[in-house]
């Protein structure tokens, strides 16, 4: 059961629980706000067959790096742009910080954005892409290895892996991914830290596997043992090091003044370990600015001492964390030279004294991609990579977006453990068992309104001004909302706290302030709609999980929202590919235009809003097509 606080509901709403209640005022729809379009709910047809869903994440990388290896010689670039400085008011001011991408989003809202969303095509690929990046069919999971790529052996160094050391998105992918791989005869391998905080039982036959691990640190080194375990059926190392600053046993996974140490050590520990066990995979794919520094590592390091073969492919899921800091992590790891590392093409940040690791990790790395075709434009064209985009420009031969995937065996109606009642799109019916048990749960009245839910980190990036918004205007336009979120920053969850407080007794709200890795399915199976209403937005993985369960996502139009949402009433898609509602503002008035067209679909349309579900639930956003965007990267980058 998940913690929440009990409350006492007013008598009168006891009453009406207890009766069913009235029904609710049937709102109407909204005329659209300035900037969205007005036009009449539209019929869905019958159900089609299987949604072609693939067709639209057959979005390529653009174009390969030149000869393997080229990214490491660390070539001369074009000045990158200058890193940019640094309670809900805040909020405001990190929004800000965006600004520049946008106001560009706006202004490409009607045109690149909408392109993108109507056509599926790549909006970030500046060059074509190599035929057999670009258009590879997906493999059925039962041919194993595909022609022309031989069996690879992976090996994933990640900060986060699900769920035993998850904080969001990237904790699936990673574990989406990899599952997908040796699903087709892959061999992979994931390392991560030995956080004092991982979640135990999810790991079997946890063994300490290298004892005597002496991994090289400010000119000595530090003695760390590396454990072996399984991991939902996945071969994990885990590295714990044994030294005072106790780097992994804080409590939690981020957030700590020295994690530009802790995961640089994590890195060098890392290439110790594939260099000390004579490990030479195919490739080392490398997730976020947490593990960018292994590939600098592995060219000015380990490729003398003899670890020549394997590639990196490096896989940004954020641009906003890109892990800044001064020379100290030079004279930890034994790179040394800052006279070498601080130049503009290699980790140089602009700034006087400040070295940038994901930019290092973009620069040395033989592929970098974001986790989606939209996103991967918006950084580099639209001031969206966070002073990155000079950078980004400069290596654009090596660099794409790959939407990710979902895990269709996790995420799965059918057979979650975690719900009330299990369901398929043939018995979609028993999905309301689940909204009852949600409201039993949440203490929720149970009456004929639509339960609006949030579920995702309380982060800026979220649009958490609009996620406020949505909470009241839902409250006071005939729908339930609930919030499952938490955030790193302790005034933002505080903020929402009081906002939890002052509609404590509205019996159609629920708040749950924290992380509920079993409340949160019940949610997705629970829930009507979904909002998603992000600054900006890698891939989003909440509004895929959404659609999986039959739960209609109200999105704003933004990077892998926009390239996996495709709006009821407005999108150029065919009817049936319609998914979801869209907006493109990211203002109270884009917020409502689509939130009001939700509801009133859900009173006045409901053979609309059920086949809208039916669409959601058919979209293919699983690995199969992803994982083979993946492996034509590294095929295409291996050492051949
Ligand atoms: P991000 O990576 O930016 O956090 P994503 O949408 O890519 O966002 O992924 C979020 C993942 O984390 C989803 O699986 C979501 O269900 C999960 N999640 C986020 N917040 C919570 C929470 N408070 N409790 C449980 N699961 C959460």
């Amino acid at each position: 059961m998940a913690k929440h606080t009990p409350r006492r509901r007013p008598a009168k709403e006891e009453a009406a629980d207890s009766t069913g209640g009235p029904p609710p005022p049937v709102p109407s729809a909204k005329p659209a706000g300035a900037g969205e379009a007005a036009a009449a709910p539209v019929m869905p047809p019958e159900a089609p067959p299987a949604a072609p869903a693939h067709s639209l994440l057959l979005a390529a990388p653009a174009a390969p790096p030149g000869p393997p290896r080229e990214a490491a010689s660390a070539p001369p670039m074009p000045k990158a742009a200058p890193l940019p400085a640094g309670e809900l008011a805040e909020l405001e001011r990190a929004a800000t910080a965006n600004a520049g991408a946008e106001a560009a989003a706006r202004q490409e809202q009607a045109a690149p954005i909408a392109a993108g969303v109507s056509t599926g095509e790549p909006v970030a690929a500046a060059a074509p892409a190599p035929e057999s990046v670009r258009s590879a069919p997906p493999v059925p999971h039962d041919q194993f290895l595909r022609p022309g790529i031989p069996r690879m052996s992976v090996v994933m160094l990640s900060p986060e892996l699900a769920p035993v050391a998850k904080i969001g998105g990237l904790a699936d992918v990673v574990a989406g991914l990899s599952r997908e791989l040796e699903l087709r005869g892959h061999g992979v391998e994931i390392l991560l830290p030995k956080y004092d905080c991982l979640r135990w039982h999810h790991i079997q036959g946890l063994t300490p596997s290298y004892h005597d691990l002496w991994v090289p640190w400010y000119g000595g080194a530090i003695h760390t043992t590396v454990y072996q375990g399984t991991v939902h059926g996945r071969r994990c190392f885990f590295f714990e090091p044994h030294s005072n600053d106790r780097y992994f046993d804080r409590g939690r996974v981020y957030g700590e003044s020295d994690d530009l140490l802790r995961f640089a050590f994590f890195c060098r520990a890392a290439l110790e370990f594939l260099f000390k066990t004579g490990r030479q995979p195919d490739i080392i794919h490398c997730h976020d600015w947490q593990t960018a520094l292994a590939p600098v590592l592995l060219y000015e390091v380990y490729e003398p001492l003899g670890l020549r073969h394997p590639r990196v492919c490096f896989t940004i899921h954020n641009f906003k964390h890109q892990g800044t800091g001064g020379d100290g992590v030079l004279r930890a790891t034994g790179l040394n030279r800052p006279e070498h590392f601080f130049s503009r093409d290699r980790l140089g940040a602009g700034a006087p004294g400040v070295l940038n690791l994901m930019k290092g990790g973009i620069v040395y790395s033989n592929f970098v991609n974001t986790v989606s075709p939209t996103y991967a434009g918006e950084a580099k064209d639209r001031g969206g990579a966070f002073g990155l985009e000079g950078t980004l420009r400069a290596h654009e031969r090596k660099y794409g977006g790959i939407l990710n995937g979902l895990d269709h065996e996790v995420f799965n109606p059918e057979t979650d453990p975690d719900l009330a009642a299990r369901y398929t799109i043939a018995t979609l019916e028993r999905k309301y068992d689940n909204k009852r048990a949600l409201r039993q749960r949440l203490l929720l009245a149970d009456n004929a309104k639509p339960i609006v839910a949030y579920v995702g980190r309380l982060d800026p990036q979220k649009g958490l001004d609009l996620v406020r918004h949505a909470i009241f205007y839902c409250i006071n336009h005939g729908a339930q909302f609930v919030l499952l979120g938490s955030g790193a920053e302790p005034g933002i969850d505080r903020h929402f706290r009081a906002i939890k407080q002052q509609i404590n007794e509205n019996p159609d709200s629920h708040l749950e302030i924290g992380y509920d890795e079993t409340l949160a399915p019940l949610i997705y199976a629970g829930a009507d709609l979904l909002i998603v209403p992000s600054r900006f937005e890698p891939c989003g993985l909440t509004q895929l999980i959404a659609m999986r369960y039959g739960t209609i996502p109200v999105v704003r139009a933004v990077g892998g929202l926009a390239d996996t949402v495709f709006d009821k009433d407005y999108s150029e898609k065919p009817l049936h590919e319609r998914n979801g509602y869209v907006f493109h503002h990211g203002d109270i008035g884009g917020l409502e235009s689509a939130l009001s067209r939700a509801i009133a679909c859900y009173y006045q349309f409901p053979d609309h809003f059920r086949q809208l579900m039916r669409n959601a639930m058919r979209c293919d956003y699983s690995w199969n097509v992803p994982a083979q965007h993946y492996l034509n990267v590294y095929d295409f980058i291996r050492d051949k």
